[in-house]
């Protein structure tokens, strides 16, 4: 693996100070375990340290990456060039707007199982589905993470961002571009998501619960606990992707240290020491499988980041 050299000078790292962690290894940051490592970390802890932390590397010319709970990331082995800030603002509040409704106020570096589980043990209903889903909610937001029918998508009213010139903006929902998987935030790289408000609607916490716990058993039973980043694939159109790589042969299926999930053919696991040129190969061993029999081209639903 390549050790890069740091081209752009003294000034971000002498800002950071004791903050900065020099060629930080990525792989621990992600639920897959692989990856390169960051030439710069630094974890945001409040929403004002993880404005100034982007704020200064822009003004100093350094590229930003901002990482969530890096579980839907594939790292490549070089790791990430610039500076990586991982978010942990995770501050969070709920007005109740009626007997019947509240908008809950969210940090964007909180964990989304953490949200879910806190409002839906209180009686406040519209996140269960995403339990299982071990992202934070700005990760969520950049992909519009869902599940059992749900998503992001559906009880978000609005997001404040930080844009690509240094400004605080709010963006209502009809501005974010959701779709299957996907959000502006995949085409705005240089937008990061500071916040998010949801309305949520008043249920029996027994009820609220009943529901997380069958989403919760649901999974356990069809998903591996391996490391891995969740769905490879998108499905395609009417179909599982799941299925066809099932049908295609290709559960079980290795390369190094990365399989095919012999329980879910769409998650790809890490059976220990997997590199990313591991899973690129199997990507496109499975990609090539499932083209030639079925005529189906898969898409990337995890995104691949970082240099070889
Ligand atoms: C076991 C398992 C089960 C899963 N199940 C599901 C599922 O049911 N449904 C589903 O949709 N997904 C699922 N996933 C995938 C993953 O958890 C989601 O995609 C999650 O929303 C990713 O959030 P994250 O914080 O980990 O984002 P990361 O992987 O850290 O980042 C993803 C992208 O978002 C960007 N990003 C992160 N935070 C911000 C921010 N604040 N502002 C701007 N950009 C940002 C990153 O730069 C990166 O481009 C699963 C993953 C695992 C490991």
């Amino acid at each position: 693996m390549r050790q890069p050299a740091w081209p752009y000078g003294d000034a971000l790292r002498d800002a950071l100070g004791a903050r900065a962690r020099v060629n930080e290894p990525l792989a621990p940051h992600t639920t897959f375990r692989i990856g390169g490592p960051a030439d710069l970390l630094v974890e945001a802890r409040t929403i004002d340290e993880l404005v100034e932390c982007v704020r200064l590397a822009r003004q100093f010319g350094v590229p930003v990456f901002v990482l969530g709970n890096g579980s839907n990331l594939l790292v490549r082995d070089g790791g990430i060039r610039g500076l990586v800030i991982e978010n942990h603002c995770d501050a969070v509040g709920l007005d109740e707007t009626g007997a019947a409704r509240a908008r809950l106020q969210v940090e964007s570096g909180a964990r989304l199982p953490g949200v879910a589980n806190r409002w839906a043990r209180q009686g406040w209903s519209g996140l269960e589905w995403a339990m299982g889903v071990p992202g934070t909610i700005g990760g969520a937001i950049v992909g519009n993470a869902g599940a059992h029918g749900s998503c992001i998508a559906d009880n978000l009213l609005v997001v404040s961002v930080l844009d690509a010139a240094g400004v605080v903006r709010e963006l209502p929902k009809t501005e974010l571009e959701f779709g299957y998987r996907t959000s502006r935030f995949k085409r705005a790289k240089d937008e990061i998501v500071l916040r998010a408000e949801f309305e949520l609607v008043r249920d029996e916490p027994a009820a609220c619960l009943a529901r997380m716990n069958a989403y919760a058993a649901h999974r356990r039973r069809t998903q591996p606990t391996e490391a891995s980043v969740g769905s490879m694939f998108k499905n395609p159109p009417g179909d599982y992707a799941g299925r066809l790589i099932e049908q295609a042969g290709m559960k079980g299926a290795r390369v190094g240290g990365v399989e095919v999930s012999p329980l879910h053919a769409n998650f790809f696991v890490n059976r220990g020491g997997a590199t990313a040129n591991d899973v690129l190969r199997l990507i496109e061993i499975v990609r090539a499988r499932v083209r030639d029999k079925f005529g189906v081209e898969l898409e990337l639903e995890i995104e691949v980041v970082g240099e070889n």
